[in-house]
């Protein structure tokens, strides 16, 4: 592919057709205007988050979350003014919302320490998992049962699911259907707009059990509580959850004998190696980058972003829009269709400077141009052991002191 240089329209309309036509095999629908990517709209949703009425109902899918997902994934927004605003609003009482946003950190914190092996089991499953493929007919949303239909309906609309309802989905995949969970957590993260290898992969490795005590699982009266009964009454399975605890542990459990992970754990890739900013380097803006305050872009050097098909060929049409209409609040940043270091090598470029990722397909489309990656702005200041990294418990003890500051109740 020969690089090419693009200059996506100021009207929304034209861009959104615009990615499309540079991108014709991107799947699904386009962008609702409900989902408009950019840090615009990053800060238009956080002012109307409200941590109180959060914490009494974020488990209820009509419950007053946040979906600021996407715009912490893409560095739309940095957790720490997302944090900043809800404990300058409700102070201790924003702590379940900031240890919620913490959790995206506890999730990468991992990612960056254990890399590629969180794609594969971190420790021995605690019940019998299956390796069942993903079926077909739930893909299409066409299994017949409706609530998990429905899920899949929002993954390939709006890119959107709630947390609560992306746990029940990978319980019902994981543990009823017997998939394997790391088709299945590919397979997902590839339609979300939010969609993170870590917060992902490691969501659905708790759920199965390998990054947790014991495998989530749920029942038809947890459902019900928590979504109301609209998808059962329009359902004509088996319900599959219409049970107690109790029996459906025996039900989908009664293996006791646990066999340890199949898979040798993935070959850990090598650390990137992180150096201080500077100013004489031109800019790799990458997807984690996508705001104008990113502390990168404050130089006179150019900044590029880089519409690489090794990177974002697979992503769905609405997630590619939602990189559009963020970089479209970024004028100073040039873009570019090809490939990453053919694009430099087109502009006599061999040395370039970005902020640090664990992605490590970062690296692999970089190789052959001299990187200078850039720590991203941390969370937390705090030393953070495998231990810690583990499990959520451990790492929220060790950091909520700092996070909340003078809002620590300990
Ligand atoms: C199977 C499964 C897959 C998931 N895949 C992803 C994914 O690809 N990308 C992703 O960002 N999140 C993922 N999550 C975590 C969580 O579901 C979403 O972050 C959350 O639902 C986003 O909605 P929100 O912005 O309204 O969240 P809110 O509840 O309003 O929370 C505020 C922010 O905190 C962070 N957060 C909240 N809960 C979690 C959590 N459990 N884990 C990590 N971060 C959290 C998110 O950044 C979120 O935007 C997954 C969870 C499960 C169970």
């Amino acid at each position: 592919m020969t690089p090419q240089l693009i200059v996506l329209p100021a009207d929304r309309a034209e861009r959104l057709t615009d990615i499309h036509r540079y991108f014709p095999q991107a799947a699904g629908p386009g962008l609702s205007q409900t989902m408009r990517g950019g840090r615009a709209a990053g800060l238009q949703r956080l002012a109307q988050v409200n941590a109180v009425n959060y914490a009494k109902s974020r488990n209820y899918l009509n419950g007053q979350v946040s979906r600021l997902s996407p715009f912490l994934r893409h560095g739309a927004l940095h957790a720490n003014e997302v944090v900043a605003h809800a404990l300058a609003q409700h102070g201790a009482q924003a702590e379940k919302f900031v240890s919620e946003v913490a959790y995206r950190d506890f999730f990468r914190q991992a990612w960056y320490r254990f890399q590629t092996a969180i794609l594969q089991n971190m420790e021995p499953a605690k019940v019998m998992l299956g390796q069942q493929p993903l079926p077909a007919d739930l893909s299409q949303a066409q299994s017949g049962v409706v609530c998990m239909d429905d899920v899949v309906k929002q993954l390939h609309t709006v890119g959107y699911v709630h947390n609560h309802a992306r746990m029940w989905f990978a319980a019902y995949v994981v543990h009823w259907l017997k998939v394997d969970w790391r088709q299945a957590a590919d397979w997902f993260e590839a339609h979300l707009l939010d969609g993170d290898l870590a917060s992902n992969h490691l969501s659905w490795q708790w759920v199965a059990s390998t990054f947790s005590h014991k495998p989530y699982f749920f029942n038809k009266e947890n459902l019900v509580r928590f979504a109301g009964d609209a998808h059962c009454k329009r359902c004509q399975a088996d319900c599959p959850f219409d049970d107690s605890y109790e029996a459906l542990q025996q039900r989908l459990f009664q293996e006791v004998e646990v066999i340890n992970p199949p898979y040798p754990k993935a070959k850990q890739a090598s650390a990137i190696s992180v150096h201080s900013s500077r100013d004489d380097l031109p800019v790799w803006v990458h997807d984690e980058m996508l705001s104008p305050q990113h502390p990168l872009l404050n130089t006179t050097q150019a900044k590029v972003f880089i519409f690489d098909p090794a990177l974002y060929g697979h992503w769905p049409l609405k997630r590619l829009q939602w990189m559009a209409d963020a970089l479209a609040e970024m004028p100073e940043v040039a873009l570019w269709l090809g490939e990453t270091t053919a694009v430099w090598q087109q502009l006599g470029v061999r040395q370039v400077q970005s902020q640090r990722s664990p992605q490590s397909k970062l690296k692999a489309v970089s190789a052959g141009l001299q990187v200078n990656w850039v720590a991203e702005t941390p969370f937390t200041g705090a030393a953070l052991s495998e231990h810690h990294l583990m499990r959520f418990t451990r790492y929220w003890k060790k950091v909520a002191p700092e996070v909340m500051g003078d809002a620590y109740r300990g």
